[in-house]
């Protein structure tokens, strides 16, 4: 079975072993226990062999079979299968290694010298260089490679191309198909039938003519003897395999084949595990565990080799060691089931068969070298035994196909492809041979368990679709009869009559069932192409076929039938999917033999005859014990019999008439038809029997809509909707209406409706007016019953008469028939390509017709960056819907009227929807228009509209009124048409307007249904229907005024009859505009108060509205608002950041609770409020993804690799702190009650602090505390300069110095270092937080921690408030990449949300410090410092090659309260701190810049002199070469270093600059509210740094040349910039998601020729493809998986870990499926970035339309990654889909 996506993942279901066509690759044999020394490579006597002596002597042997025979007897046992490998894979490759080289050298080196007589490479090269290939390509699939197939030119759509051979063919040009191969089939490329056009690409063209005659014979290229040898050396070895193959020792008495005996027995054995379809994996690999003793990880591997191969051994030993084992298996997987088939086989029975196969393989291999050879071994194979027909070797191997395991199976299917399959002349005898023992074949096949891909029967599809082959096969060897026999041979169970009787079948019978229907598809194959000539001798065959077929339908006629239940409901819903599974299969055959028969009058009328027999003898019987009735009623009487749908037996399966139903319409297209149509083979039925079981039929369905059949169940309501469905109707509903025509066309009319009438059981209500009377006071429920059976009655009739699409009923194109659906399908709204391919049924080649006329009816709207292209109909056709289209379900039928009235509002039209004009009907239809007007249904129509004059009246209903308007309007189109096309009136037979004129004998007593009809027109109940009555009044007036004319000669009235028409449409027309223009101003009205209304809901409800991701990237909502109001705009130079920095303190910040909706004001000592978070591990910005130990990690340092950050998001909604904590116990309450209930998952884990947001269901994992602006400083206080700074600074970490160490060195130092006046170390500052706000600080702070290093809260750990500066910096960068990267203007872009989250994340990080214990703080701050500023305190400081200057920033900044806290001094520096950190730490960026940045230098010459920021660039990179010396390159070009160190340091600065933003809360400068270049000078300003930044160098050059000097000698450097030459250079390149290709099938084929990295050249199953990194993995499998945190996870799973942090997108490519997934539990599917030329994305590759990349797509799965929107686009899609939840995500 296949791998499919199921709610549980990877957990195959009781029904067998996943199996997978693989490619066999030699054995591996391994064993539990060892229990001696694995053999040496080649022992001497080995390497003293001479191949070529060997070949000599066998030359010269009298016997050389014995001799062969003599040789591998010897040899084989000796070198293949020498006991278990070791239990290590590399033992094992080993092992196999030293296999393969051996029976090259001994075994298959001296039958290499015997065929060429020379040295095998030499030989090998001639041999090739003499062929003249075939032009067949013949590449055989592997699975999961792309194929191609052309839909206008291939013959069917088996036929396919390989990749290269599809791009070197013109049909990439035209339209195709693309899919994925399950492997096994081949390219069909070079062969001439299975191309209509082109059927060779570039590199197969056809060869010269001469070529043709050596084609005929190739082995006359070959020298003589050389065909010789090849004979006998063929023979030998062929036969040396299929013996081997096909032995089976345990019931011979030899231990092998004669002339194999080995010269010395051993008792060395194997116990030999082989696969069947119904253990699991699991059974298999728990028993193994248990019988063999083995690791679960050598039983997984014994059981996917097992799975692969079809056999593996497990033990090896002596015999009882392997019984033992057995007995064990067969006792442990016996109980329930049949047992797994265990054999002990002797090691040197396996050794030789494990050489047969080698043998098959290098006789595929040595062919492929030549033609000659290869028909020289086709000869060797269907050479007849000596036992006579079916005794060649070929037959012996197809005749033990099942009996053989899956690995040698494949062997020799794929030699036969190689070689009788490419041999055009050996391909037919082959074929013959196959279709001989095709009866054996499907009966073996039936038998065994093995899935068909591995069953010789697969064959067929190469060798039926072949239409010459086919016929030949047909005709010469029955073909048809015998695959038609074969099948109903295999399903026995019949009732009484015959018939199929599924619900009796067992289990195996149903699996039986199964199996037996790819004989369908065989004969599929047979007949997919229609013969374009006909022999005598293949009409006789296809007629006997045909008889076969009937046959077979016959048991079809009348199955399931079912009686309608009353009373109680039915017990047991009796089976009926079986039914419609023959039915659905066989659809397209009988369609097909219709096709057949309509290529040939004489096979077409016979086929008639033949169906037509054997439908009477379907009906023997039908009358009988029935009593006749007469029926009489408008004046016409007719004899039927009684039967009621209500209380008889009733079938849906008619497949007999239906057949007859599709011929009779073929036959009214023939010439006789309309010429003789007396020669018909017509009236051996008659015709009332011909209606009387699709009758029957139709009355059910109404019947079931009327709701009589309740008590039925759900089996008959499924049974109704398949009859009526796109799959089956075609050969079903469609066929029942057709033969109602062609029985309404050859009776009575008035007989026709009156029997209809006595079905439906509606007879006793139109036959007289009392009846209809007491009927009305019956009960409700039979009233309402009644009324529905008479719409449907109605409708059935409309249909009768109207339905006339189909070549043949009427004058129409099989291209109309599909114009006319699609119509009707986009009445209903416009729809997606693939949607109208779905609605439209597929004939035998897939194909609907659709593209031939979807563009003359509709037009195509492109898709945009969601949705699909979308068809929408042109206006000019709306003209042509007709309401009661057959194919419109109920519901189709109420929404394309709803549709279709308000289009026509629209337009300001009248909302009638007449009938649109019938087309003309054939001859053998033309009577049908005589329905309209016979008397019987005019009665009818009398009678609704009587009842309808009523207001009051139950009886009758709103669609029955509109279904007999329809009618009368068909009725009056008709006659208007007729009118139209002929010149005398006398020709008209139909004359309706005339029939309701006068009053008729109906049992209308109020004159006529003419007159009823204008006194309905202003009935004020009928308003709805006004319109309908209007038009059909006009469309009388109308037709009265062309009987007129045409009557008379005079010509004139026609203008006067128009004349005052034309005027009072006019006038109609104008009121209705006004009307219209009236409403249209009306709601324009409304819509304006509601926009109004809904700002201000808006306005005042602003923190409800949540944004979507979707708005996120639309929304340029102006952060501006949020930001203080400009007060000090009036500044000229604005600055975030040092002593004359403005503050937002002075506002007061008022937020709203979306749980209890109070406000509150955000206050340090108030009630806290938070902020629904959530952190997550990123590598979105990573530059090197390399796993680090989060245990170790010291995080105070950000390599500048950025390799792993943690980054925050929010959905922005503020609540209290209780509020939030009260929330999320509630939530964590009710899942543990959940999961005591159901132990399901949800879309968050509540253990690990997962919540969705109350208000927007955002996956949060956390909240950050919400806190005060700071104060603006005193501009009145001293800045301190750098240096005075410094020196301040030195002094207090000295003192801290002291400080830390004495507590453990307990040795006062007498006099301590001067301590800064104020300062004081032992001050314990009081903490400006109230406790809840302390507790939220506190929350946040181990969230970060715990997520950031996957660790167990741990409060003492000296990182944690690291982690909280760190996701601060982190989210900040990444959010600056996104603005730089989306060219969005730094300020004023973001989202509220996101910008509400900076906001409080950075002013939370400024403030954690204040929850953890301030030595750990201030040490840190020591540390970081002295990473600029040396201390000679600190040992190993870092390069400032090895560290993030923004991280450096930030994590300073924070740390730097704490020691700042100790002064008590009057000078409060803090601001002035700012400033320097930022110019020491802009200064080390610099210098980084200028290190790393060099390496390239671009000669340009100087113009004029350089600048002064170009001189000090110069000055500061001379200082640095100084120090490094030759490390650095020479660089003479100033401005190009400033220009690298501008673009370099601009990131740095930006993210500065929202830092200190959002920490100081200073508002933006104007100038960086917009986008656009050159805001060098107002960033500059804004951070309070020269624009020229050199010059911060410049000005403290004698402080800071120290530094630098120190910076640059720094060990590391030197090294990292000589040695590692790895460097991150600056600015550093956002990360992109990897390219794809424009053509999805280079990935498809990428993705085929990967193979699974675990076992050894596999190809495997689920290739995915990551985005992020461009690997490719092999997911969803067993051999893939992996441990990660104790726990196997799959390879996607796996790769995420070290990848993406745990966050992973992927690209499923055999599923053309994007994967994203989170953690180990968390996933969903996305729509992949490829749409085919509709429009739409193709996910599960079904549909097959080759797929392009829609970059726009693409780009946005990049920037949900980029934003870090990826888990909660999860996270919402699982609370969408609850089955995404189930789904086992890890294990993908
Ligand atoms: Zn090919
Ligand atoms: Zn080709
Ligand atoms: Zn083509
Ligand atoms: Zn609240
Ligand atoms: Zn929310
Ligand atoms: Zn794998
Ligand atoms: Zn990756």
């Amino acid at each position: 079975m296949e791998v499919y996506l199921s709610n549980q993942l990877l957990v195959t279901s009781g029904s067998g072993f996943f199996s997978v066509q693989q490619q066999h690759r030699g054995r591996k044999m391994a064993a539990a226990q060892s229990d001696r020394d694995p053999p040496s490579l080649l022992c001497s006597e080995f390497l003293h062999f001479s191949a070529k002596d060997t070949a000599l002597r066998w030359l010269a042997a009298a016997d050389l079979q014995q001799e062969v025979c003599r040789h591998l007897a010897v040899y084989v046992p000796r070198i293949l299968c020498l006991g278990p490998s070791g239990g290590s894979s590399w033992e094992e490759q080993r092992e196999e290694q030293r296999e393969d080289l051996a029976s090259q050298l001994l075994l298959l080196a001296p039958l290499e010298w015997f065929l060429l007589g020379e040295e095998p490479a030499t030989g090998l090269h001639l041999l090739q260089e003499n062929n003249q290939p075939s032009p067949l390509c013949g590449h055989v699939f592997k699975v999961g490679e792309p194929t191609y197939s052309c839909r206008e030119c291939a013959a069917d759509p088996t036929c396919v191309l390989c990749m290269k051979c599809f791009l070197g063919s013109t049909h990439k040009e035209h339209r195709y198909r693309m899919t994925t191969s399950a492997g096994g089939g081949f390219c069909d490329c070079g062969d001439a039938e299975a191309w209509k056009r082109a059927p060779y690409c570039q590199q197969h063209s056809l060869a010269p003519r001469e070529a043709e005659e050596v084609r005929q014979d190739p082995v006359s290229l070959l020298p003589a003897d050389m065909a010789a040898r090849g004979f006998s050396i063929f023979s030998i070895l062929l036969k040396y395999a299929v013996d081997l193959l096909t032995w089976n020792q345990e019931n011979q008495e030899n231990l092998l084949p004669a002339g194999l005996e080995p010269p010395s027995r051993q008792d060395t054995y194997y116990c030999m595990l082989f696969n069947d379809e119904v253990h699991t994996y699991e059974q298999v690999i728990y028993t193994l565990q248990k019988a063999v003793n083995c690791s679960q990880k050598e039983a997984v591997s014994f059981a996917t080799t097992v799975d692969r191969d079809g056999r593996k051994s497990v033990r090896y030993g002596d015999f009882q060691f392997c019984d033992q084992a057995k007995s064990v298996i067969v006792r442990n997987t016996g109980r329930q089931s049949k047992p797994l088939r265990v054999q002990v086989m002797h090691s040197s029975v396996v050794a030789h068969q494990c050489f047969a196969l080698r043998a098959l393989s290098w006789l595929g291999q040595i062919i492929q070298y030549s033609d000659g050879l290869r028909r020289v071994l086709c000869e060797v194979g269907l050479q007849k035994g000596p036992e006579g027909e079916y005794s060649s070797l070929v037959d012996k191997l197809m005749l033990n196909d099942s009996k053989m395991w899956k690995g040698a199976r494949n062997i020799y299917h794929q030699l036969l492809m190689n070689s009788l399959l490419m041999d055009l002349k050996y391909k037919k005898i082959f074929a013959i041979q196959f279709a001989k023992n095709y009866r054996r074949l499907q009966t073996d096949f039936m038998e065994d368990d093995h899935e068909r891909l591995v069953s010789v029967t697969s064959l067929s599809v190469q060798l039926f679709t072949v239409p010459t082959m086919a016929r030949m096969l047909m005709v010469e060897e029955d073909l048809m009869t015998t695959i038609i026999r074969t099948f109903v041979d295999h399903l026995r169970h019949r009732d009484l009559q015959g018939r199929f009787q599924f619900d009796r079948y067992t289990a195996q019978q149903a699996f039986k069932f199964g199996r037996v229907q790819s004989l369908i598809g065989d004969l599929k194959y047979v007949l997919i192409s229609r013969p374009s000539e006909w022999s005598d001798q293949l009409r006789m065959k296809f007629l006997e076929g045909l008889d076969a077929f009937l046959e077979l339908l016959k048991c079809m006629q009348g199955m399931d039938p079912v009686v309608r239940q009353v009373g109680q409901h039915i017990e047991m819903e009796p089976e009926w999917e079986a039914a419609f599974t023959l039915q659905m299969k066989l659809t397209h055959i009988i369609s097909m033999i219709q096709e057949w028969c309509s290529t040939d009058e004489r096979v077409l009328t016979e086929a008639y005859r033949k169906c037509l027999r054997a439908l009477s003898l379907c009906h023997g019987g039908l009358p009988d014990g029935e009593q006749p009735i007469s029926l009489s009623l408008a004046g016409h009487s007719v004899e039927t019999f009684r039967y009621q749908v209500s209380q008889d037996k009733v079938s849906i399966h008619l497949p007999v008439c239906r057949l007859l139903a599709g011929l009779h319409v073929l036959l009214s297209r023939t010439e006789v038809a309309s010429r003789f149509p007396e020669q018909l083979p017509l009236g051996e039925l008659s015709p009332p029997l011909l209606i009387e079981l699709p009758l029957r039929c139709l009355v059910l369905c109404a019947q079931v809509h009327a709701g009589m059949w309740r008590r039925n169940g759900f089996s008959l309501i499924n049974q109704i909707y398949y009859y009526h469905n796109v799959k089956c109707r075609v050969e079903m509903f469609d066929k029942d209406i057709i033969m109602l025509q062609a029985g309404a066309a050859m009776m009575d009319p008035n007989h026709f409706l009156m029997i209809v009438l006595s079905r439906f059981e509606l007879f006793h209500i139109f036959s007289s007016a009392d009846c209809r009377k007491r009927y009305r006071e019956a009960n409700k429920d039979v009233v309402q019953q009644n009324n529905t059976l008479i719409e449907e009655m109605l409708h059935l009739i409309i249909m009768v008469v109207g339905e006339r699409y189909v070549s043949g009923v009427g004058q129409v194109e099989p291209s109309d028939e599909v114009r006319r659906e699609i119509i009707h399908q986009l009445s209903i709204r416009p729809m997606a390509h693939s949607e109208l391919v779905k609605a439209l049924p597929e004939n035998g080649n897939k194909e609907t017709g659709l593209e031939r006329v979807i563009d003359s009816v509709a037009s195509f709207k492109k898709p945009g960056v969601t949705g699909r292209g979308l068809y929408e109909l042109r206006p000019e056709w709306n003209k042509h819907f007709n309401l009661y289209f057959h194919h419109f379900s109920r519901a189709d039928q109420s929404k394309a009227e709803e549709a279709q009235r308000k289009l026509r509002r629209q337009n300001a039209q009248t909302t009638d929807l007449p009938p649109p004009p019938p087309p003309r009907l054939c001859p053998l239809f033309g009577s049908l228009v005589n329905l309209l007007q016979c008397d019987v249904l005019l009665a009818v129509e009398d009678a609704v509209l009587q009842w309808a004059a009523e207001p009051t009246g139950a009886g009758w209903t709103e669609s029955m009124l509109q279904r007999v308007l329809h009618l009368v309007g068909v009725a009056l189109l008709e006659e208007e048409q007729q009118l139209e096309s002929s010149s005398r009136d006398d020709d008209i037979t139909f004359n309706y307007s005339c029939k309701i004129t006068c009053p008729g004998e109906a049992p209308s007593t109020s004159g006529s249904a003419l007159a009823l009809l204008e006194s309905l027109q202003n009935a004020p109940h009928l308003e709805v229907h006004k319109d309908m009555i209007t038009w059909i009044l006009k469309t009388f007036a109308n037709i009265k005024t062309m009987r007129e004319r045409t009557s008379s000669t005079f010509t004139a009235p026609v203008c006067q009859g128009q004349g005052p028409e034309e005027t009072v449409r006019d006038k109609d027309k104008a009121e209705r505009k006004r009307k219209a223009e009236m409403a249209r101003l009306r709601r324009e009205k409304i819509m304006a108060q509601m926009s109004e209304m809904q700002k201000h809901f808006i306005n005042e409800n602003k923190e409800l509205f949540q944004q979507s991701l979707e708005e996120l990237e639309a929304s340029t909502s102006a952060a501006v608002d949020n930001s203080p109001p400009s007060l000090e705009s009036t500044c000229a130079a604005q600055v975030c950041v040092g002593p004359r920095r403005v503050g937002g303190a002075e506002r007061r910040q008022l937020v709203t609770c979306i749980l209890c909706q109070e406000e509150q004001e955000v206050r340090g000592q108030g009630r806290a409020m938070v902020l629904a978070a959530f952190i997550q591990r990123s590598t979105v910005l990573s530059k090197n993804r390399r796993c680090n130990d989060p245990e170790r990690h010291d995080p105070l340092f950000m390599n500048p690799d950025l390799s792993l950050g943690i980054h925050t998001a929010s959905c922005g909604h503020i609540m209290h702190a209780t509020c939030w904590q009260r929330y999320f116990e509630a939530v964590q309450l009710k899942e543990q009650r959940r999961q005591q209930r159901l132990r399901g998952h949800t879309s968050y884990d509540v253990e690990n602090g997962e919540f969705l947001c109350p208000l927007c269901e955002c996956l949060s994992n956390t909240v950050i505390p919400l806190l005060p602006h700071t104060h603006t400083p005193d501009f009145r206080l001293d800045h301190p300069s750098l240096e005075a700074w410094l020196k301040m600074t030195n002094q207090q970490i000295t003192a801290l110095h002291s400080a830390h160490r004495k507590p453990s060195d307990g040795v006062a130092e007498g006099a301590g270092p001067a301590v800064p006046e104020g300062f004081r170390v032992d001050f314990t500052p009081q903490n400006p937080f109230s406790s809840s706000v302390r507790e939220m600080i506190t929350t946040f702070s181990m969230s970060t921690y715990k997520l950031g290093l996957k660790l167990n809260p741990n409060e003492q750990d000296h990182r944690v408030p690291v982690l909280s500066w760190s996701t601060c910096a982190y989210t900040i960068q990444s959010t600056e990449r996104l603005l730089m990267e989306e060219d969005r203007p730094l300020f004023g872009s973001l989202p509220c949300r996101q910008d509400d989250c900076l906001s409080a994340l950075t002013r939370f990080s400024s403030a954690c410090w204040s929850a953890a214990p301030p030595t750990t703080v201030q040490s840190h701050f020591i540390r970081l410092l002295a990473a600029l500023v040396p201390d000679s305190q600190v040992e190993n400081s870092l390069s400032i090659l090895d560290i993030d200057m923004f991280h450096l920033l930030v994590y300073s900044v924070m740390s730097y309260s704490s020691v700042h806290s100790l002064n008590q001094s009057q000078q409060r520096v803090v601001d002035s701190a700012h400033l320097h950190l930022l110019h020491l730490v802009t200064v080390a960026h610099l210098v980084q810049i200028l290190l790393t940045s060099t390496t390239v230098e671009v000669c340009m010459d100087q113009d004029g002199g350089a600048s002064e920021e170009e001189e000090l660039t110069c000055q500061l990179y001379n200082t640095l070469r100084k120090h490094l010396g030759s490390v650095l390159p020479e660089v003479t070009s100033g401005w190009q270093l400033l220009r690298c160190l501008k673009d370099g340091v601009l990131p740095f600065l930006r993210a500065a600059a929202l830092f200190f933003h959002y920490l100081n809360s200073t508002a933006p400068p104007v100038d960086l509210l917009v986008a656009g270049p050159g805001q060098w000078d107002v960033l500059c300003t804004f951070l309070n740094l020269p624009s020229n930044l050199l010059q911060l160098h410049q000005t403290q050059h004698t402080l800071l040349e120290p530094l630098i000097h120190r910076w640059c000698c720094h060990p590391s450097v030197r090294q990292t910039l000589q040695v590692s030459g790895v460097i991150i250079k600056f600015p550093r390149e956002s990360n992109q998601l990897i390219q794809l290709p424009e053509d999805y099938s280079v990935l498809i084929n990428q993705a085929s020729s990967f193979t699974c990295p675990r076992s050894g050249g596999d190809k495997s199953r689920a290739p995915t493809l990551c985005l992020v990194c461009g690997s490719m993995l092999c997911s969803q499998s067993y051999c893939c998986q992996t441990e990660v945190d104790g726990e196997d996870v799959g390879a996607c799973t796996a790769h995420t870990s070290t990848c993406g942090a745990g966050l992973g997108l992927f690209l499923r490519v055999r599923e053309s499926q994007v994967l994203f997934v989170a953690g180990k539990t968390k996933g969903c599917f996305y729509p992949p970035p490829y749409l085919d030329d509709y429009g739409e994305t193709d996910q599960g590759l079904k549909r097959g339309n080759p797929l392009h990349l829609c970059l726009e797509r693409y780009r946005k799965i990049e920037r949900l990654w980029r934003q870090h929107g990826v888990a909660e686009v999860i996270g919402h899609a699982q609370e969408a889909d609850q089955t995404l939840v189930a789904i086992d995500w890890q294990h993908l």
